[in-house]
């Protein structure tokens, strides 16, 4: 009897074998995914929460991938899909079929952009809505008689997605040394380096900017700039002031596109509907795909200037790109739902005003902690550093992992971050749920305090 017990696999552990069996994740360690398993095995969540199988909650920091910002268990969300898929579960938006759902969300998405960003392209994710944008770019010049046209610069430690444009386009090297996957015609900046920009060629990094390539390539062969208005998954970087300005002037001095990708910044993250108008920027197409649904269905976007749209209108050639889930039904009638929340609920109102929760926060464990530095935040797109001593800007031995050490700590203690250890540095991301409340910002930040404490004490 007793050995019957023993033998008996917990949910967890069946769950687990057959993870480990039939499921290869992304963007995860292979080899250790395969030898231990899934850390955690997510059941249910509700708020900033999540309960795993076992029954254990855990804070969710990070609104999972930076997306679920209307926080997870929203009812209503829910609702809208169902009811959408009673009606009409899916219809393509090819060959010149529309459907309701999917037009009342465009022109939505155009109302909340700023000036002629008027015109929606459909797709899932956004991988998918960075390559589309590459490719309408080089259509967009090719129609207007500049085929060559075709080059994209994109930033150092950008991360646009893992498609083949999107990973070309993407600056943090790992994702681009994997397979090799660099397609021709991608160019990197160092990113946000604003004295050459502005005229300062002494500079150091001034041979990485994106003038210098620009002018190496020949204005007329450029398509597009690509950039995040912040960086997210390569460290949490905000552009100097000036820069998103200075990058449009460049833009508009060499005809040149610019491409913004939203796909985190979007809707409400940085405490303003985009990231592009903390520094009343406009981009000629922005890419956005998460906070459009909170996670809750997969949906991405090119929004575009209307100039955009007009070139492409000019030819009787089919526009020979498309997925079968652009403007997917349910996709958008959750997308339309999600806005309304934001909307009514005051919630990019709430990311800004919590800024300051999160950066006091931040601020209480720089002064506690040496290690602790460059504390950041806009809205809740937060993130801090971690140095052997910040005063001399002497970093971590790279075999500490320390801000992995961290994230595991705060994973004991049953809350989930995550970190960006590019390039040497260790930085720490918080990037909560538009829906969190100042006391749970603080519980976040209490559990850090104690979670840095422990990493400490193994120093
Ligand atoms: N751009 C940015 C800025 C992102 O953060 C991500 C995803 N983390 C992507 C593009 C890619 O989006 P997806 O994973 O939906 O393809």
């Amino acid at each position: 009897m007793s050995e019957k017990v023993s033998i008996k696999k917990t949910k967890m552990e069946s769950l687990s074998e057959l993870d480990r069996k039939h499921y290869l994740h992304p963007t995860t360690p292979a080899k250790m995914h395969f030898e231990q398993g899934p850390s955690i095995i997510v059941s249910e969540g509700k708020g900033i929460n999540i309960k795993d199988v076992k029954g254990d909650e855990y804070i969710d920091a990070m609104s999972m991938l930076w997306n679920v910002n209307l926080g997870h268990g929203q009812k209503e969300l829910a609702d809208a899909a169902q009811e959408q898929m009673m009606k009409l579960a899916y219809s393509s938006s090819f060959f010149g079929n529309s459907h309701e759902t999917a037009i009342q969300l465009a022109e939505k998405l155009a109302s909340l952009t700023p000036d002629d960003l008027n015109v929606v392209f459909y797709t899932s994710g956004g991988s998918e809505s960075n390559d589309t944008a590459f490719k309408l770019s080089r259509y967009y010049w090719q129609i207007k008689g500049q085929p060559e046209r075709t080059k994209i610069i994109g930033l150092e430690r950008a991360y646009h997605g893992v498609t083949m444009g999107a990973t070309s386009a993407t600056g943090v090297r790992e994702f681009q040394n994997f397979v090799n996957a660099k397609a021709p015609d991608f160019f990197h900046a160092k990113a946000h380096q604003t004295n050459c920009e502005l005229g300062d060629k002494s500079d150091p990094n001034y041979e990485g900017c994106i003038r210098d390539i620009v002018e190496k390539e020949g204005p007329d062969t450029i398509a597009a700039v690509i950039l995040e208005p912040v960086q997210g998954a390569g460290g949490v970087l905000f552009p100097p002031e000036g820069y998103m300005q200075a990058v449009r002037k460049l833009c508009d001095e060499f005809g040149i596109l610019m491409i913004t990708d939203e796909v985190i910044t979007g809707f409400g993250r940085t405490g303003k509907m985009f990231g592009v108008n903390n520094w009343d920027v406009v981009p000629d197409m922005m890419t956005v795909a998460k906070g459009i649904t909170s996670g809750y269905s997969q949906l991405g976007a090119v929004i575009m200037k209307e100039k955009i749209r007009d070139e492409i209108v000019k030819t009787d050639d089919v526009l020979f790109h498309g997925f079968t889930y652009s403007g997917h039904p349910t996709a958008c009638a959750v997308a339309l739902k999600n806005l309304e929340i934001l909307e009514r609920d005051n919630l990019v109102v709430n990311a800004k005003n919590m800024e300051k929760v999160l950066k006091d926060g931040m601020a209480f464990l720089e002064e506690k902690h040496s290690i602790v530095t460059k504390t950041r935040a806009l809205g809740l797109l937060g993130a801090f550093e971690l140095y052997e001593d910040p005063a001399s800007g002497k970093p971590f031995d790279p075999s500490i992992a320390a801000a992995h050490k961290v994230v595991d700590e705060c994973f004991k203690r049953k809350l989930i971050l995550r970190t960006a250890e590019w390039d040497g540095d260790n930085i720490v991301a918080i990037a909560p749920a538009l829906i969190v409340n100042k006391q749970e910002i603080e519980n976040i930040i209490s559990i850090l305090d104690e979670s840095i404490t422990a990493f400490e004490m193994t120093l």
